[in-house]
């Protein structure tokens, strides 16, 4: 009988997991609180449920070989209990270690990692001091619930300083500014024999948002192969297993760890049509215990997000249907502006060909 994989989260992370996992022949259930959620399209059974409710998690895990998640809130009060009786096999571990900006990145130190110089702060005089320590430019973040950009500030004055007060309402972190050439991401799955990664993309955001991931990096390729060493020892030496993301910042041929996610990573996307084995296959093969399969890239890839306002566009460029332009549409009931919509992956296109021939398409 084929296994089934439980998945914690019915987003687009669920709904890619779930498409592999089908091509796999492997059995997919997803829980997620939105009866319409994306992953519900393709996975074999649903639970609709709240994250918190725990007699649902439990039936999720009942019926599945192997549970995993595919966003990182999952609270330590809920996860751990079931981890003790069923098969989570990617713990809680990770998800504790990246939950808090400030266990982040020690974690990371601790581990060899170099990070931005970084200070706790929880009041403005706590703030005032790290500040004279770490200097300005400085970024001020909430220690938990951030993402793209949300819940941070960038102090380049006094003036940011008091704005930026508000942010205090919660334990927040200050990091160094790194005034970074380029951002870039790597993507692992660890099993109990090896590490294995994808190969390393350059990251473009527009507000906050990742826009564009761009492989091969085009940047020294002795760079992004002591990134994808570094990351692997990194990975190995916490112990974890299962599927990691680490994004970093590249500044003079030095690479500073921002964060890490336990989950499939929209920087992996590519991955899919890109390379020769893809980041949810690879988690699905970890969670089934099948040997892990060394990626390789294709050729050079674009991955381009498609956010509500970039939507009647990238339905244009489906019914194209041109070779080498995979358009993923997770099929959202609602269309925002800056949400994420799909993703169109180019394969056998660079950088330069993508904004030449392409970027004009969208606002
Ligand atoms: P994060 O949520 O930590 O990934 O931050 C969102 C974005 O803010 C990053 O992708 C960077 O573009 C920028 N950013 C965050 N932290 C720093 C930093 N210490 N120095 C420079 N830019 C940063």
């Amino acid at each position: 009988m084929s296994k089934t994989i439980g998945i914690i989260g019915g987003g687009q992370l669920g709904l890619m997991i779930a498409e592999q996992a089908r091509e796999l022949g492997v059995r997919t259930i997803c829980l997620d609180p939105a009866a319409e959620a994306p992953a519900f399209a393709v996975c074999d059974e649903r639970i609709v449920a709240a994250y918190d409710d725990a007699a649902a998690l439990e039936e999720l895990c009942r019926r599945s070989d192997a549970v995993t998640y595919e966003f990182e809130n999952v609270p330590g009060e809920i996860l751990v209990p079931l981890c003790e009786r069923y098969r989570i096999p990617q713990g809680y571990r990770p998800l504790y270690d990246s939950q808090d900006r400030l266990r982040e990145k020690r974690n990371a130190r601790e581990h060899g990692l170099r990070t931005p110089g970084f200070e706790a702060v929880d009041d403005e005089a706590s703030l005032r001091a790290a500040v004279k320590r770490l200097g300005l430019p400085a970024v001020l973040k909430t220690r938990t619930l951030g993402y793209d950009g949300h819940g941070q500030a960038v102090l380049r004055s006094e003036a940011d300083i008091d704005r930026a007060l508000p942010l205090l309402a919660v334990p927040c972190i200050l990091e160094e500014f790194v005034p970074f050439d380029f951002e870039a991401s790597v993507v692992l799955v660890a099993d109990d024999e090896r590490v294995i990664s994808f190969p390393v993309g350059r990251n473009v955001h527009r507000d906050g948002i990742l826009d564009l991931c761009i492989v091969p990096a085009e940047v020294d390729p002795a760079l992004t192969a002591r990134m994808r060493a570094e990351s692997e020892r990194f990975m190995r030496d916490c112990g974890y297993r299962g599927i990691l993301a680490i994004e970093y910042f590249v500044r003079d041929g030095e690479i500073y760890f921002n964060e890490m996610a336990p989950r499939p990573h929209n920087s992996g996307h590519y991955t899919i049509e890109g390379a020769t084995t893809n980041q949810f296959r690879e988690l699905v093969r970890y969670l089934v215990g099948e040997p892990l399969r060394e990626p390789e890239l294709v050729a050079p890839t674009v991955m381009k997000n498609i956010l509500g306002q970039d939507l009647e566009a990238a339905e244009r460029i489906a019914a194209e249907g041109r070779p080498g332009v995979a358009v993923h549409l997770y099929g959202k009931r609602e269309s925002r502006p800056k949400r994420k919509m799909g993703h169109i992956t180019y394969v056998g296109l660079t950088v330069e060909e993508y904004a030449r021939d392409w970027a004009g398409r969208f606002v």
